[in-house]
């Protein structure tokens, strides 16, 4: 029998990568975006991870065309850069509501219909931000480090149901609409407060290279990450994450292998300045 996935953001980017790989690969998807276009091959139906009622009404759309749901790919999201200090309350609080209680929304939604079926599996597209830290994307950090825990706590109560909990953490990659997003969302100087333009300038630096290594590599593109998407959704095994780009695997292997002292000297002398000597 076929079996069905639903994806959130699927009107651009990975989402629609990876819409556009479940069907090919022979699977029912239901492709949901807050502003419904086609894609050939899915039910596309609209759904807003902010408005549980969407949800709702989504997940009601794909059972009466599909009979069930297998997986979900919970993939909507964006980045929020720019200095905390700079950044009003409700820029935060809207990338929480996106990217952390979209999340649980959809979760909360879809797992009485897993738990009937006694199987289903959650697949969170995370970020390299979910597993390291870097300036000035600090409350894109933060909600991705609380995707990451809550998926991690997850995958043990829902393990014991059978439902299997899965981790993707992509790097850079440019060819979806993030970058545009991110760059209207963003909040950096010129603005009122100088006091961060040198270390801003400095960061902008480190960050230029990253985005030239990135370009470098070969698996920065939708489709791949699409590709590991579909084999993490097909892992029958109880692993969790799944690095999905090149480009950030010296930075999620420092962050995992080496000590916290020689990771924070590593990343300290990247992005200095130093810290000013206590007391
Ligand atoms: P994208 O092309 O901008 O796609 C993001 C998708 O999320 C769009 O379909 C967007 O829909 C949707 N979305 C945003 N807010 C939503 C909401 N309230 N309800 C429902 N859908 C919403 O960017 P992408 O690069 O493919 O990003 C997909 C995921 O990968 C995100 O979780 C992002 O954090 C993560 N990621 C991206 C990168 C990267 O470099 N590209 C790296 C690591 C992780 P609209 O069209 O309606 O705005």
């Amino acid at each position: 029998m076929k079996k069905t996935v639903l994806i959130t953001g699927a009107s651009s980017g990975f989402g629609q990568a990876t819409a556009k790989l479940f069907a090919a690969r022979g699977w029912n998807v239901i492709a949901t975006m807050r502003t419904p276009r086609d894609i050939p091959g899915t039910f596309v139906t609209r759904l807003d991870v902010e408005k549980p009622e969407t949800i709702r009404a989504a997940i009601d759309a794909g059972l009466q065309r599909f009979g069930r749901i297998d997986a979900v790919v919970n993939n909507a999201g964006y980045g929020l850069f720019g200095v905390f200090e700079l950044t009003p309350d409700e820029k935060v609080r809207e990338q929480f509501e996106v990217n952390v209680f979209g999340v649980m929304n959809v979760v909360r939604a879809v797992l009485p219909h897993f738990r009937e079926n006694k199987g289903g599996c959650i697949v969170n597209v995370s970020s390299g931000a979910g597993v390291f830290g870097l300036p000035m994307i600090s409350l894109y950090n933060a909600s991705k480090f609380a995707l990451e825990g809550f998926s991690e706590s997850l995958s043990y109560e829902l393990g014991a149901l059978g439902i299997r909990v899965k981790i993707v953490e992509p790097g850079g990659v440019t060819s979806t609409k993030f970058g545009e997003r991110s760059a209207k969302e963003a909040n950096l100087p010129p603005n009122g407060i100088r006091d961060y333009d040198t270390f801003v300038s400095a960061a902008n630096q480190v960050f230029d290279a990253m985005r030239a290594s990135r370009s470098a590599a070969r698996d920065s593109t939708s489709e791949h990450v699409a590709e590991v998407i579909f084999e993490a959704t097909n892992d029958p095994s109880d692993r969790l994450r799944y690095v999905a780009t090149s480009d950030i695997l010296p930075l999620v292997e420092a962050r995992r292998r080496t000590s916290e002292s020689e990771y924070m000297a590593f990343m300290r002398s990247s992005f200095g300045p130093k810290l000013p000597p206590v007391g």
